[in-house]
């Protein structure tokens, strides 16, 4: 870390900034320029990330040298993080490809659904029991019921899950059905929830907020990674922008910007990033295109009858078709899509 100082620093408080950064353990290396003092500090910067410095008398600015996402940051980890959701491995070369309606409705149609993607190539099933909606009015989700439907349907079909927890209070419950626990973008920030997942050993689908910057991205894994948890994928799943030809803005470039900083894999779905089915195809083979590990789409067998995100929704053809032109891709890559083993499935 580097202080630097103002201007018109005076020598009592540039000796006072040395006393606070001495008293907090660490070593400070004063260099007086012709216009600028600065201050290097030597030692764990963690010790001063508490530290409001730049609070002192005379301080300018406090610049970081190491990124404040530490277990996240690749500088730490260099290799890329390969997360294993009950067998299916993710990152560092897998790619996963996560399938399946916006909500769990019934276990008929959890089935019908189940069966078409597996058939397509998907490699694990989602579903939400627990739906976090805009309006306290709209469908909130079959709750436990959803859960054993899924689950009941993931092992019929021999695929692991993924399904949204969205209350530290239900971590408990939802551990018991699921594979992976999805951190939906509304919740990204809710540290309690990131806490209580950390402290299980379950992998995390952590969703960007809708106004997240990637660092807040990353600081939010950070809470995951610091409970013991290593087992986190990213996911861009599109953020808000002016502009309302889509439901949010696809930001592609996050793809490549957290590979640039973080060893965690990350995924896309263009699904929630677009709103729209006719743009899923071209978005969910860019993201796959600019790095990432896999895809998140929702499909359903009848979207007009969805209870919730329907208008989004691809038809399983189409995600039959998609999913052929992502192996194509994938191929090219040299990447693989892992296969989920036979029932080896949750620890419940
Ligand atoms: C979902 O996956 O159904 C969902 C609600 O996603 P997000 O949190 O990204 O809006
Ligand atoms: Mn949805």
């Amino acid at each position: 870390m580097i202080i630097v100082l103002k201007p018109g620093a005076t020598d009592d408080q540039i000796a006072h900034v040395i006393d606070r950064v001495e008293s907090l353990g660490l070593r400070a290396h004063l260099s007086r320029g012709t216009y600028r003092t600065i201050v290097g500090v030597i030692g764990d910067e963690a010790q001063l990330q508490a530290a409001p410095l730049e609070a002192i008398p005379g301080v300018a600015q406090v610049v970081p040298i190491l990124p404040p996402f530490k277990l996240a940051s690749n500088e730490a980890h260099p290799e890329p993080s390969v997360v294993e959701v009950a067998g299916v491995k993710i990152g560092g070369g897998y790619l996963a490809m996560i399938a399946g309606p916006c909500a769990v409705e019934g276990a008929e149609r959890m089935d019908a659904i189940a069966g078409a993607v597996k058939k397509a190539g998907a490699n694990l099933l989602r579903g939400g029991a627990f739906k976090p909606r805009t309006s306290p009015y709209a469908y909130q989700g079959m709750g436990e019921e959803g859960l054993k439907i899924l689950r009941e349907t993931g092992d019929k079909h021999g695929l692991p899950i993924v399904t949204e927890v969205m209350d530290p209070r239900r971590v408990e419950l939802v551990y018991r059905y699921t594979d992976m626990f999805q951190i939906g973008a509304r919740n990204m920030q809710n540290f309690n929830l990131l806490t209580e997942v950390g402290q299980t050993r379950k992998p995390v689908l952590l969703k960007r907020g809708m106004s997240a910057t990637i660092k807040d991205l990353l600081m939010s894994a950070e809470y995951i990674l610091s409970e013991g948890n290593s087992s986190v994928v990213l996911c861009e799943r599109g953020i808000k922008s002016f502009d309302n030809s889509t439901r949010n803005l696809f930001d592609v470039a996050a793809v490549p910007v957290c590979k640039g900083l973080s060893h965690l894999p990350i995924i896309v779905d263009p699904s929630h990033a677009t709103g729209r089915p006719d743009l899923i195809p071209p978005c969910a083979l860019a993201g796959v295109a600019a790095g990432a590990d896999g895809v998140h789409i929702e499909v359903h067998n009848c979207p007009e009858e969805a209870l919730s995100d329907g208008p989004q929704a691809l038809l399983p053809h189409q995600y039959a078709a998609l999913a052929d032109q992502i192996q194509s891709l994938a191929a090219l890559l040299g990447k693989t899509i892992s296969v989920p083993p036979e029932r080896k499935l949750a620890a419940r």
